[in-house]
């Protein structure tokens, strides 16, 4: 399954968010696909459309689909020199798909910063310098084996020389690989030398209890997404303490404790999402009286695929799809009704599942 990791320098909130998403956490026996271990949270992806869905087709249960957090714990500074934690912290980061980074912006002077005051900009450049040396490193090593077949003009390595150098370049400026544009085939190139600089990136800004309401005032936000702007990188705005106390509500308890701090959606909850489309990912659903459920695939893929993500039996026996835009779903109100409308679908194997597709797939056992 596609993770993301949580990354932060010490005492910046990073175990305060992860265990508030445990605490939140997903029965993992509705996803035997996710991984059982004590770093990986499991957290189900809110979506109001499945609260819909099942007040229309009223089924014996919902299940909503389901995303992994990494906590990526470890020594930070110095990792790029290769020694022992170091090493690991960097190898953590290499097998997620995504990185939540986790940055402190909240004062309080009863939490000891590590680096002395709150400054949120050189803790994100302490974190990304040694991710942007690791990158360096990978990028010179690959100068070593292009080097000779671009002298020779070689085509192909020409156009490889020449990303290398545009990356180099970009490294000892301490700016990481995802702030660079690139041509389709240049980003084939990068995408070839796995680049932890080129990861997608979520600035998590962790800021204090009072100001979650309206974090306007934070200047040190401010800061934050300004940097994110320019390196391509999102930020969303949480207060981990609080968070930690919402993961502990259930149904409207929580939604009366959101409504008296103010706030529209708990942090939690746009981390999640935020995240999940950060990778790339979309949701179809699947309704039957039985079970209406979420399912998680990468953008553009296809039906087989998508039946396949159930089980594979689905995808090996796979005929027709028949599908019903969400939307049109709900407009026509039933599914009989969708069907008279001409609002159903019978799809075969080359149809790309959208983002909000009801399926019921058709298939051979
Ligand atoms: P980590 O080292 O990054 O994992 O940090 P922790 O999650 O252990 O948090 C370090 C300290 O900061 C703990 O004492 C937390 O209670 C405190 N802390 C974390 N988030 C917040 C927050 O949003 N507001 C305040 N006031 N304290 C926080």
């Amino acid at each position: 399954a596609l993770t993301t990791g949580i990354v932060g320098l010490p005492n910046v909130g990073k175990s305060t968010l992860f265990n508030a998403i445990t605490q939140a956490g997903a029965e993992s026996a509705n996803y035997p696909f996710c991984t059982i271990d004590p770093n990986v949270g499991i957290v189900e992806v809110p979506d109001e459309r499945l609260e819909k869905l099942t007040d229309l087709v009223v089924p014996e249960k919902t299940v909503p689909t389901a995303f992994e957090f990494t906590d990526i714990a470890g020594i930070v500074e110095g990792a790029s020199k290769g020694e022992g934690l170091g090493n690991q912290f960097l190898s953590h980061i290499r097998q997620v798909d995504a990185i939540s980074h986790v940055v402190r912006c909240f004062q309080d002077d009863n939490v000891t910063h590590v680096s002395g005051g709150v400054d949120p900009i050189r803790d994100i450049q302490v974190i990304n310098l040694e991710l942007i040396l690791a990158d360096l490193e990978t990028v010179e090593k690959r100068f070593a084996k292009v080097e000779k077949m671009a002298k020779q003009k070689d085509k192909d390595a020409v156009q490889e020389y020449n990303v290398l150098i545009k990356l180099r370049d970009a490294f000892e400026e301490e700016k990481p690989a995802r702030s660079l544009e690139f041509s389709d085939d240049e980003k084939k190139i990068v995408k070839g030398l796995h680049l932890l600089t080129e990861k997608p990136v979520l600035y998590a800004a962790n800021v204090s209890e009072d100001e979650i309401a309206d974090p306007s005032g934070n200047e040190h936000v401010e800061k934050v997404r300004k940097l994110a702007e320019e390196e391509n990188a999102e930020v969303i705005v949480v207060c981990a303490k609080i968070e930690a106390e919402i993961a502990e509500l259930e149904g409207d308890e929580k939604q009366e404790f959101l409504d008296d701090l103010g706030i529209k959606e708990s942090g939690l909850d746009q981390l999640i999402k935020a995240s999940y489309q950060l990778l790339g990912l979309e949701t179809f659903f699947t309704a039957g009286k039985q079970e209406v459920r979420a399912w998680t695939i990468r953008s553009g893929t296809k039906a087989p695929q998508a039946a396949g993500v159930i089980h594979t039996d689905f995808e090996r026996g796979f005929i027709k799809a028949e599908v019903v835009a969400y939307d049109d779903l709900m407009a026509a109100g039933s599914m009989n009704a969708a069907k008279e409308a001409g609002k159903v679908g019978l799809e075969g194997k080359d149809y790309t599942v959208k983002d909000g597709d009801v399926i019921h797939f058709r298939f051979n056992v």
